[in-house]
């Protein structure tokens, strides 16, 4: 069986170096809020380009904490709204609602299957605050036309980037530095994976940041001091120092995703099959292989038998779910289609070359 993906294979490659860092935490004795979070937050923030990156415990609680610290600081009120893309995982709509924010759902254009720019104006009421596009997939938004967007009706962006660690601008710019705030997730299976949850904040505001720094502890900017009415969503100095090793080599594991995404993008050629678009170089870092194809679930099934695992992103979309009862009379085809028919291949820095090899034989021959 061929894996969607192989989380151990990926980690296997850094044994030796998570067990040193490991031991050292062990050795320490210091596991929450110490040197190991303050080294992969400068690390981050280098890495990204930014001023701040402030390490939390997942990625909805990132992006959660900018929508709660833009209220703390007076510039979102409840019942504003943010405009979110409708073709997107359910966590990007969650953080807007659990602030008691309204999300407004805008179609993607179903090349990208990112949010689609030339809908946004017509989304637009007196009562948005923000625009969240979402970097799907590994893809980044086409941010020129949403930041002109932005800055037209004085709006904040804030750059869902949990699927996109590292993705980058042919300026060099990256995923988290093209907007006012982003939202990393480290689960697992991303790009960046730590070995449990964990999830980071980064800005250039410095506002923002420090009331980031105070919600995620209590609210509290001083010790036994609090400020706001705070949440416990600290990135601990396990998962920190874990991270620190992965990320040296992030940029190479997006390397070799490229590489299998190039090798699928070559070598796929059947009609019944629709491949995704790549982007400009760079600016996408293949999180997920999404094809589409009219009989999706056949496909899946052709493809299980013959030992291809796949999973599909995602079967059902936010405004049919039942938490989203309030949106549910809402109608967007271009969402609903692709999440009748998108599938998505194994993809990982560890997949073998005779294994896309496989893969593309099998599919050619659907
Ligand atoms: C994974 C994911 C999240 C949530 O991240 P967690 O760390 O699982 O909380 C948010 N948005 C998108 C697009 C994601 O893929």
């Amino acid at each position: 069986m061929i894996y969607f993906l192989d989380i151990k294979g990926i980690n296997a490659q850094y044994r030796e170096e998570l067990r040193v860092a490991f031991d050292r935490v062990l050795d320490s004795g210091w596991l929450i809020m110490g040197s190991e979070l303050k080294s992969f937050e400068e690390e981050f923030a280098a890495f990204c380009g930014v001023k701040h990156a402030i390490g939390v415990a997942n990625g909805l609680d990132a992006l959660t904490l900018i929508i709660k610290a833009y209220k703390e600081l007076g510039i979102f009120a409840d019942g504003d709204e943010i405009i979110v893309p409708a073709n997107t995982y359910i966590a990007s709509i969650l953080s807007v609602s659990a602030n008691d924010l309204t999300p407004v759902l805008v179609e993607p254009d179903i090349l990208s299957y990112n949010i689609d720019p030339r809908l946004i104006e017509a989304a637009i009421t007196p009562r948005t605050r923000a625009i969240l596009p979402v970097h799907l997939y590994g893809r980044l938004c086409d941010m020129e036309p949403i930041m002109a967007i932005a800055g037209k009706y004085n709006l904040k962006v804030i750059e869902d980037c949990a699927q996109s660690q590292g993705a980058q601008l042919s300026d060099g710019r990256r995923a988290g530095q093209l907007g006012d705030a982003a939202g990393f997730s480290f689960y697992p299976g991303k790009n960046l994976g730590a070995l449990g949850d964990a999830g980071l904040v980064t800005t250039g505001d410095d506002a923002l940041a420090g009331c980031i720094r105070a919600l995620l502890n209590y609210g509290s900017h001083v010790k036994y001091r609090n400020l706001y009415k705070g949440v416990n969503s600290r990135l601990d100095e396990l998962q920190a120092a874990l991270l620190s090793v992965k990320l040296k080599n992030l940029d190479e594991q997006n390397k070799r995703r490229k590489a299998v995404a190039r090798r699928y993008i070559e070598g796929i050629k059947n009609p019944k099959i629709v491949i995704p678009e790549p982007g400009g170089e760079g600016t996408h870092v293949w999180h997920l292989f999404v094809i589409r194809s009219e009989d999706r679930d056949g496909l899946q099934e052709y493809l299980k038998a013959k030992g291809i695992q796949t999973v599909i992103h995602y079967p059902i979309p936010p405004h049919r779910q039942e938490a989203y009862r309030e949106l549910q009379g809402l109608i967007f085809p271009i969402s609903e289609q692709i999440h009748r028919e998108v599938l998505s291949l194994p993809m990982s820095p560890v997949l073998k070359d005779e294994e896309v090899s496989y893969i593309i034989d099998v599919l050619n021959n659907y």
